[in-house]
């Protein structure tokens, strides 16, 4: 098998002397060129080739073999995501490429020149670099989104020094018994429960469900615990790597030695050695974001997927796949135990509880004593904030209250930049991305108009593009920077920290900016959905939601679901410890169910109505979804090759296809396109009819269809 999008693997003779077992890892001949290839288990598709024109294979890579579970796992999603299976292996793979970077890697000057220009991109590359770790040229361009020819004239200005890539630490065993805590009653029962699965060896699912800071995290560390006592490995994966520095730090506090990291931020070198150490078994432990799915993992023991509800876990781009269900994909083919664990589980996950195919256990109350927030909606019909202003009078007295107490706010909105919309006054022109479908996001700092979709950017033009009219541009509706803006007029002495992914571009940030929330030198905390995941801080005791209603705009089918998973986790962040917290939502729509449930704290009869509602049409979870999307380089090629689809569409019981129609992002990155939906019954699987489907149109050249099964996003 190649890495590449072939339907299949191809056929190699093995030379004499060589022994060949399915799994290891070859050098072979591809068009005059030496690839990278697996030996897979079962022959070509195609019809045999007689032995005298078979290639033979060149060598064997000296690397530790892919496992007999890695490969079905990629065998199975290649079927269930209708992806080329080569496409698939190459995640597993990608690190072994030959390395032909240099060992020399960059960091910032330690005393620059002043006089040094710092353009945009250089910016970038600076920031890129303000975790203290060299990164090579290529890696750094990558990531700052620059050429190297930045990064040598930065060299040449004196901003940047190169130095010897360290080699990474060796890995180091963690150990079960370092320290543990002393578990409450629930806890001791739920992690009995968690240790006997491990203990089983065999495949099960579980659902941790708990409200936020019930100790979930620390009751499915003890499983953890005893799979390491077994001898055997452990993987967690997170939604958000790149902010997990206090997971990070508390898992050191229980097994002494920090997990190692897997995710896209990380150093070839170190990507490299953690696969290596991972295959060896000397890494029991691996914490990461999805991709850490394909590491080659001799003897898994134990998969966590924290946040099981997040939409981060799918991968929208390449094989669309998603992590939380290929976890318990994987966890099948290696025997091991699945814990899902979330304080909002996604309705997916409480179907299959009910179905009986997962396990449920439960931590009903906070640890230590903590109570969970007082939730209250703020009517912004009855109580507006004042014009062109975005804060409720109350919610601006009660972050008075809370800073004047010593403790700490947050306000919460999930927008980046100063506005989402610039307005003409005179014309009513609205500012538009020339390649998408949507409109140019202001972010004031940065003097300049951008697309969160495909990163066009433009200055803040002085006049209107189309009437000319001076200074007649005003932005509409708030993002953080503006919300920043208005808190810094209010509250002027209040030390603030506005953390949102763009101001915060890597891990070292979020976690300076945690650590600096904890030893209490920020007041009020301004941010976007960063804000929202796991962080425990203790003396945070009022959490202003900005905008309730934002999430349930759009009419996308997990609205209500998401938005009260993202406002009761967000919520979950005020009064952790001994101090109550207070959450105020402001809306236009206090009674909303959404509102309803947050506010009452009755989320499970929030999922039971979620369910009712979409139960009768089998929708997901109780039915199966497939979209198609069809793109091509202009309306018409995407309106025929749609039309084709459409008319070609299955017809059978139990199946329903919606569309076509133009996608909400009519128009993304210059491509247009057009969405159909495959709805079936649960009983009927997608793959077969999508594929048969697909067999009977006849793509274009300059158009494409692109397959997402089970889809999240309805863009
Ligand atoms: P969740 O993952 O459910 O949000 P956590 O595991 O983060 O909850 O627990 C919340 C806080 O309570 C953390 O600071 C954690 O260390 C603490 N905690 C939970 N259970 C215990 C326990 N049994 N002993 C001591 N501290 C605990
Ligand atoms: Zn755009």
């Amino acid at each position: 098998m190649l890495p590449y999008p072939f339907a299949g693997p191809f056929d190699y003779r093995v030379p004499d002397g060589l022994d060949l077992h399915p799994g290891d890892i070859v050098m072979v001949p591809l068009n005059r060129r030496e690839e990278i290839g697996v030996v897979w288990d079962h022959a070509s598709l195609d019809k045999p080739i007689a032995a005298n024109r078979l290639k033979p294979v060149i060598a064997v890579v000296d690397t530790p073999p892919m496992r007999a579970d890695l490969r079905r796992l990629v065998d199975w999603m290649a079927a269930y995501t209708l992806s080329p299976p080569g496409e698939v292996m190459r995640m597993a793979l990608r690190v072994l490429r030959p390395d032909t970077g240099p060992t020399l890697g960059w960091i910032r000057a330690p005393a620059p020149p002043k006089t040094a220009r710092i353009t945009e991109a250089r910016q970038r590359v600076l920031d890129r670099l303000a975790a203290a770790e060299p990164r090579t040229t290529a890696e750094l361009a990558r990531q700052a989104e620059t050429g190297a020819t930045v990064i040598r004239g930065m060299q040449e200005a004196g901003l940047l020094v190169a130095v010897a890539i360290p080699t990474p630490d060796p890995f180091v065993f963690p150990n079960p018994d370092h320290t543990g805590p002393v578990l409450s009653e629930d806890q001791t029962h739920v992690a009995t429960a968690l240790r006997e699965a491990v203990a089983a060896r065999k495949f099960s699912v579980t659902l941790l469900d708990g409200v936020t800071g019930s100790g979930k995290t620390e009751v499915y560390l003890e499983a953890i615990a005893a799979a390491l006592r077994l001898g055997r490995q452990a993987l967690i994966l997170l939604p958000e790597i790149a902010l997990s520095s206090q997971w990070l730090s508390r898992f050191q506090r229980r097994f002494g030695v920090a997990p190692a990291v897997w995710h896209s931020d990380l150093t070839s070198r170190t990507r490299r050695t953690t696969w290596r150490a991972v295959a060896e078994g000397k890494a029991p432990v691996v914490v990461g974001a999805r991709s850490a799915l394909f590491l080659p993992f001799p003897d898994l023991g134990c998969l966590v997927i924290d946040e099981e509800h997040e939409t981060a876990f799918k991968q929208e781009d390449g094989v669309v796949y998603h992590a939380r269900d290929m976890a318990v994909v994987r966890a099948r083919f290696c025997q091991a135990p699945a814990i899902l664990v979330s304080a909002t589980p996604s309705l997916e996950t409480v179907a299959n509880v009910e179905a009986g195919r997962y396990t449920r256990l439960h931590l009903p109350t906070r640890h230590g004593g903590a109570t969970m927030p007082r939730i209250e909606a703020i009517d912004l019909r009855d109580d507006p904030p004042e014009r062109g202003h975005f804060l409720a009078p109350k919610l601006i007295a009660a972050i008075r209250d809370t800073i004047a107490r010593g403790e700490q706010a947050m306000l919460f909105l999930n927008r980046r930049g100063y506005a989402p919309l610039t307005l003409c006054r005179r014309c009513g022109h609205r500012m538009q991305c020339p390649n998408c479908t949507a409109w140019l996001v202001e972010h004031r700092a940065r003097h300049e108009l951008r697309c969160h979709h495909c990163g066009h950017n433009v200055p803040i033009p002085e006049k209107c593009p189309a009437c000319e009219a001076e200074a007649s541009l005003t932005a509409v509706g708030p993002g953080v920077e503006r919300i920043t803006e208005e808190a810094t007029e209010l509250f002027p002495d209040a030390r603030r920290l506005v953390m949102a992914s763009d101001t915060m571009p890597g891990p070292h940030s979020a976690a300076e900016a945690a650590a600096a929330i904890e030893r209490r030198e920020i007041d009020l905390i301004i941010g976007t959905q960063i804000v929202a995941k796991g962080w425990h801080f203790p003396h945070l005791t009022l959490v202003g939601v900005v905008d309730a209603d934002l999430g349930l705009a759009g009419g996308d089918l997990r609205a209500a679901e998401r938005t009260v998973q993202l406002l009761h986790q967000v919520a979950g962040r005020a009064g952790r410890a001994e101090a109550p917290g207070l959450v105020l939502l402001q809306t236009f729509s206090p009674e909303h169910p959404v509102m309803d449930a947050l506010i009452h704290g009755d989320l499970d009869a929030f999922m039971t109505s979620e369910a009712a509602v979409r139960r009768p049409g089998n929708w997901p979870p109780y039915g199966r979804l497939a979209a198609l999307i069809v793109s091509a380089d202009t309306s018409t090629i995407a309106d025929a090759l749609a039309r084709d689809l459409g008319l070609a569409a299955p017809h059978a019981e139990g199946i329903v296809v919606l569309g076509p129609a133009p996608a909400p992002l009519a128009i993304l990155r210059g491509r247009h396109r057009r969405r159909l939906l495959l709805k079936t019954r649960r009983d009927i699987a997608v793959q077969p009819i999508l594929t048969a489907w697909l067999s009977r149109v006849k793509v274009p050249n300059s158009g494409r269809v692109d397959v997402d099964v089970d889809p999240v996003s309805f863009l």
